[in-house]
């Protein structure tokens, strides 16, 4: 044979085999023998081994390529990722189409169903239909390139049926019956230091399919998630358009026209053999009730049974995309779909006996070492006593059978004993006086018991790990820093940064490769913005939200953006008028506030950040990406009343980052009113003074006006 002729054989054996592996692993038919599929992939591969030049990166052999040889690199997502909201019961999903319907201004409306696959979220990336990326969802704006990982899911196309550019996302899962496999084999190997807060009842790292598939494509080698069979349903459209280069050769002329609801986008992914779950797990429904009937139907274990893959809810979706488009996002969720959660599982088992632990606030949790026992998905051995008063209120005593509830990824519980079968023998739980860990008596004043000493090691062990963990450090686990804390290597959060690769290597389990993983990993969290500190900062009731918030506020009374900056204004403000201040912010409650305060004029506060920037962090503010060219830009703006479809925050947000102001009062300085329904005293006076008075249409229209003229597809 010829070069030429090696190559027609070559693009022949291919195209059957990627045939064989579309209608084997996507529509569950063979159209060959397994044999036949085994023997055209073996005659490729012998005809690549000689003719290694002629192997492209897209052939059906490819799928495992080298291992990468240090951390995930970071990809920005084109589209931001949403999650979904929850709901637990039929009023939850009335109060969702209501909602919907409100928004619409519609009497009637379509819904599609799907199972929710209980995997790991996926973007992909094809360019001239070829998959060039694989990304992990991250916090929705930043994910983890696992292209190598994902290329390896049986039933994924390396290259599509026509040379289009598109964004997809879906969900990656294990099998069950692949699971059942792998977790009695010696593949899978427990990670060295679990990435589990120790506040959080710990569990094993592979406890389930889900955290297989998780854990699997997080490997830096292929070959590992190739051993784990992974595969991929997809669900949502981001970009999609035509290839400017499609070529003469694109023999399957497909007709793609943009899919106008759900059932269209499963057509449209089928034409390009993309998978998605099958159909018989897909419907259409004309009202809600029809919907709760089908949540109804999986709600019962039974039925789930009869699925080779976990599923941990229903996803319901407005079923026409343009809709969709229409009602948009809030800052974390979709608010055209929803994720019914299915009720939680309950068992009972014994309890062995109690232990307890310090959180990195002090709070004391008892948590209930449990006969181990199986229960939604996975095995429970650790469960939540929650509190002292819940233990008496509950009455449980030690010895005791006890009902143990877990609902998807909560923390189980213990939920009460089961006084029949007691046998006398059961003894009662003494909660304890003193600090288990640093012995200093504790405050049981409150519901929740506490280690108030600030030198506790417990708290100070936790809030370092704690730190590390929220800005996802790797190679900071709990044990490392326990080791690092014994050698006196650090003391505070700054202290991470200061690390030197000589001290390291006396912590156990820090060789070559890990310490210099570790030192890269620091040096690319140099950049922080304020919300992520305060964040990691754990501070008592204030998480990532709040923290975003007081962030923003903070910003705003800086001389310049920098940490100096930050800490010449720790060193002066007046903590009464900042608390009063904080009050005023939206979504902030007095509690919050003075917690906030209270942290910010703390000594210890003041010497931290100095810290930070004596190991020369830097701030980075993400909100800095302002349009200029906006219906905000320049205005000057005031917000009352309330407000249908937009939170308060998210109405500053837009303002905010259309180059707009918002004041908290009405004075000739400001320029518009933003008004919703049930306008007080503000109204009037903006009236008075001849304010511009927006209602809240004029901003939702120029949110879903701007997102065309980008020419985004957003669709779910
Ligand atoms: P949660 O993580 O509970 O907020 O639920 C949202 C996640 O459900 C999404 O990020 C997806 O990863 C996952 N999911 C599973 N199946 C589907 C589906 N059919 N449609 C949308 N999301 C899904
Ligand atoms: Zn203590």
């Amino acid at each position: 044979m010829n070069k030429a002729q090696v190559q027609a054989q070559m693009d022949l054996l291919r195209d059957k085999i990627r045939e064989a592996n579309y209608a084997y692993f996507t529509q569950n038919r063979e159209v060959v023998p397994e044999s036949v599929r085994d023997q055209l992939k073996q005659e490729l591969i012998a005809l690549e081994t000689q003719h290694p030049d002629l192997i492209t990166a897209d052939s059906p052999t490819q799928r495992v390529g080298a291992a990468l040889d240090s951390k995930l690199p970071k990809i920005t997502h084109k589209n931001r990722k949403y999650s979904l909201g929850d709901a637990f019961n039929a009023n939850e999903l009335m109060e969702f189409d209501e909602r919907v319907k409100k928004f619409l201004k519609v009497e009637n409306l379509e819904y599609s169903c799907e199972l929710k696959v209980d995997g790991l979220n996926i973007t992909l990336w094809y360019e001239s239909g070829k998959l060039v990326r694989a990304i992990t969802r991250g916090d929705g704006f930043i994910g983890e390139d696992v292209t190598h990982s994902i290329r390896t899911c049986e039933n994924l196309p390396l290259t599509l049926t026509s040379e289009v550019d598109l964004e997809v996302s879906g969900e990656v899962f294990i099998e069950k019956s692949d699971f059942e496999v792998l977790s009695r084999s010696t593949l899978i190997t427990q990670s060295a230091e679990p990435k589990v807060d120790l506040e959080v009842v710990e569990e094993k790292k592979f406890a389930n399919a889900r955290n297989l598939a998780a854990g699997s494509v997080r490997q830096l080698d292929p070959k590992v998630a190739a051993e784990r069979h992974l595969k991929i349903f997809l669900y949502e459209l981001g970009d999609f358009s035509r290839s400017t280069l499609i070529s003469q050769s694109d023999m399957l002329k497909v007709d793609l026209d943009s899919p106008k609801t759900q059932t269209d986008l499963f057509n449209f992914f089928e034409k390009l053999h993309l998978p998605h779950q099958p159909n018989t797990n897909f419907t259409l429904h004309n009202d809600i009730q029809s919907v709760i009937k089908f949540c109804d139907q999986w709600s019962n274990p039974k039925t789930r049974e009869t699925l080779n893959y976990d599923i941990d809810g229903i996803v319901i979706k407005v079923h026409r995309l343009d809709y969709r488009q229409r009602l948009g996002h809030t800052a974390k969720t979709a608010k055209y779909a929803i994720a019914f959660k299915f009720p939680a599982e309950e068992k009972f088992t014994k309890l062995l006996d109690v232990q307890y632990q310090v959180g990195r606030t002090g709070a004391i949790t008892p948590v209930a070492i449990l006969d181990p026992v199986d229960l939604a998905g996975s095995t429970v051995a650790r469960a939540t006593l929650h509190n002292r008063e819940e233990i008496e209120r509950k009455g449980v005593k030690i010895g005791d059978q006890v009902i143990v509830r877990k609902a998807g990824d909560i923390i189980p519980e213990v939920l009460e004993p089961i006084i029949d079968l007691r046998t006398g023998d059961e003894k009662k739980i003494v909660f304890p006086s003193h600090c288990p860990e640093c012995e200093v008596a504790l405050d049981l004043e409150e519901t929740v018991a506490r280690c108030k000493n600030l030198d506790c090691p417990a708290r100070h062990r936790q809030s370092l790990f704690y730190f590390a963990n929220t800005l996802d450090i790797e190679g900071l686990g709990p044990k490392s820093i326990k080791a690092m804390l014994e050698l006196n290597l650090i003391h505070t959060p700054s202290d991470f940064w200061q690390l030197k690769p000589l001290d390291l290597a006396t912590v156990p389990g820090f060789k070559r490769k890990k310490i210099e993983n570790l030192i890269t990993a620091l040096e690319a969290k140099k950049i922080l913005t304020l919300a992520e500190i305060f964040t990691g900062l754990g501070i008592r009731l204030i998480g990532a939200e709040n923290a975003k918030i007081f962030a923003r506020y903070i910003r705003e009374h800086l001389e310049s953006p920098t940490l100096p900056a930050l800490n010449q204004f720790l060193e002066t403000f007046d903590a009464g008028a900042l608390q009063d201040a904080f009050v005023h912010l939206d979504s902030v409650g007095e509690k919050v506030a003075l917690a906030m305060s209270d942290y910010l004029k703390s000594d210890r506060t003041k010497k931290l950040f100095k810290d930070f920037e004596s190991v020369n962090i830097e701030l980075h503010w993400p909100e800095e990406i302002i349009d200029n060219n906006s219906i905000f830009t320049g205005k000057k703006f005031v917000i009352t009343g309330s407000f249908e479809t937009l939170s308060r925050e998210e109405i500053k947000q837009m303002v905010t980052k259309g180059g707009g102001k918002i004041l908290s009062a009405i004075s000739g300085n400001a320029d518009v009113l933003i008004c919703g329904s049930k306008a007080g005293s503000k109204l009037k006076k903006a009236q008075d003074l001849g304010l511009a008075i927006w209602e809240e249409d004029k901003i939702t229209d120029t949110k879903t006006s701007n997102d065309e003229a980008e020419g985004v597809l957003s669709l779910f």
